[in-house]
């Protein structure tokens, strides 16, 4: 396998010739690409490249290849299992000057971008078209990343995630080759679904450079509300029979105590700190009036309290900003600290059951952990706030996430709902896929054989020898 801090001269010759300065192997640059936002430790690549085209990354691929170098697509780096972490040294190729927005179908409903454009880049730009692209994790995430790694978000209960939101794809191969996967169309069944194998494909079978997505149409209203519970198991519930009962809500968040503690203290408000749901809804004024009450209803039966409406666009505003900080407000629980985030995602009649073991099992634990979700998709996440120089402390996050993972698959879930493997969860694949798992690494092996896109990351395969 190549040697990590030796890119070869010729190669690096090569690179500088077509990028200029848009190659760097500044300290401080790769420092940058060596690391994600999660705990695990970073390692540096050896250069960092800034493509502007597909046919740019098309080259930067063919002379890595050639080279039999390590090539890792990176987007913002907000990802949470080590994903852009160059284990192996390497290329980082850096997608954010690939900007640009290439077409919007209006009456189509669906626009085409360049890899790097970031969800909040999208919406401004889409703001007078009366369309909106729902997807949003709490980073303002490129669309290559999102694509890569599945991401969702709070709209995902209702709009879907990358894996709906995708219509088509333009990838650049190991190789360098340059593909073509799904087309505008809303359907098709011509031949097998590429578009999906690499969506959630963490940059491990080719680097994505421009991408179509589905866009949703703002409707005529929308409503949030904010309701407080005497437990969290019980908020769970409330969301469990909001989904049984085919309630198309649009967000349906849960904040235990800490989480809101931690939300009041950043974001100067003043809601109740016990088990919260934050609620929208999404339709005309009667539909979303309807699905309001019934919501209320079924909170109400589950000790429900103090539903707080927000129907301003300020207000809402405020409110889903909240949440969307939530992340960093809880990490002020403990500064200094950092997050070990656990992601998993159970069938939703499972929802209450794992959360009310999963809060028996933190009361135990000797850090702050405050838990919060996506509970419209039976997805939810633990913070545990570790002292990153206390190995005691690592040891017993890890314990607790593993518990958690065990617990998630044996109500037949899943060990990360949106977070995607990086290498933090690539040990659950065998529990969690079987022999599907073989089937990934032939998968792999055949866009890959020298396991040259993103190495470690979600299936190990023994490359083939590696020299040139
Ligand atoms: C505060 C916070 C909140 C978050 N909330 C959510 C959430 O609600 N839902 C959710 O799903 N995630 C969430 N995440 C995780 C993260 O934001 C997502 O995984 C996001 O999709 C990563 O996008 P990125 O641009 O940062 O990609 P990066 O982190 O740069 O890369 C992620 C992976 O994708 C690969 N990749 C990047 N670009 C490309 C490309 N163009 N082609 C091929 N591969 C590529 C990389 O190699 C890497 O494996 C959150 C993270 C943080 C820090």
């Amino acid at each position: 396998m190549y040697n990590a801090n030796a890119l070869p001269p010729d190669l690096l010759d090569e690179l500088r010739a077509l990028l200029g300065d848009r190659l760097s192997t500044g300290l401080a640059v790769r420092e940058h690409h060596g690391r994600d936002e999660s705990s695990h430790p970073a390692a540096l690549p050896d250069a960092v490249v800034w493509p502007e085209t597909t046919e740019e990354v098309s080259t930067i691929a063919r002379l890595c290849h050639a080279f039999r170098v390590p090539m890792i697509p990176f987007g913002v780096g907000s990802s949470l299992e080590g994903h852009v972490i160059p284990l192996h040294g390497g290329v980082s190729i850096d997608l954010s000057h690939m900007n640009r927005i290439l077409a919007l179908h209006v009456e189509d409903l669906d626009a085409t971008v360049q890899a790097g454009v970031t969800r909040k880049q999208l919406n401004a730009w889409l703001h007078d078209s009366g369309l909106f692209f729902p997807i949003d994790p709490g980073a303002d995430a490129t669309l290559g990343g999102m694509t890569a790694t599945r991401a969702s978000g709070t709209n995902a209960v209702r709009y879907g995630s990358m894996r709906e939101a995708v219509l088509a794809l333009t990838v650049v191969l190991a190789d360098g080759r340059v593909i073509h996967t799904g087309t505008r169309a809303r359907k098709s069944a011509a031949g097998y679904d590429l578009t999906r194998l690499f969506v959630g494909s963490e940059g491990t079978l080719g680097i994505v450079t421009e991408i179509t997505v589905r866009l949703h149409p703002h409707l005529e209203a929308i409503s949030a509300a904010v309701c407080g519970f005497p437990d969290v198991a019980s908020a769970a519930r409330t969301v469990i029979q909001t989904i049984q009962t085919g309630v198309p809500v649009a967000r349906a968040e849960l904040l235990d105590a800490l989480s809101m503690r931690a939300i009041n203290a950043h974001s100067k408000t003043n809601w109740p700190e016990v088990p919260t749901l934050f609620f929208e809804f999404h339709g005309t004024e009667a539909g979303v009036a309807e699905q309001a009450e019934t919501v209320q209803a079924l909170a109400h039966e589950h000790g429900g309290t103090d539903f707080r409406w927000a129907t301003r666009q300020e207000e809402r505003t405020q409110l889903w900003a909240a949440r969307h900080d939530a992340y960093f407000a809880c990490l002020q629980l403990r500064p200094g600290s950092r997050s070990l985030t656990t992601d998993v995602c159970v069938p939703i009649s499972r929802l209450a059951e794992c959360i009310e073991a999963t809060a028996a099992d933190v009361a135990g634990m000797p850090m702050p952990v405050p838990l919060l979700g996506h509970v419209g998709d039976g997805n939810f996440h633990l913070l545990v706030l570790t002292d990153p120089d206390s190995a005691t402390e690592r040891e017993a996050a890890h314990a607790l996430s593993h518990r958690l993972v065990l617990r998630a698959l044996a109500m037949g879930g899943t060990c990360t709902g949106e977070h995607g493997v990086g290498f933090g969860k690539m040990g659950y694949l065998a529990e969690e896929h079987g022999e599907a798992l073989d089937v990934m690494r032939a998968i792999k092996h055949a866009l890959d054989p020298y396991g040259l896109m993103n190495p470690g990351k979600i299936v190990e395969t023994e490359p083939q020898d590696a020299r040139r």
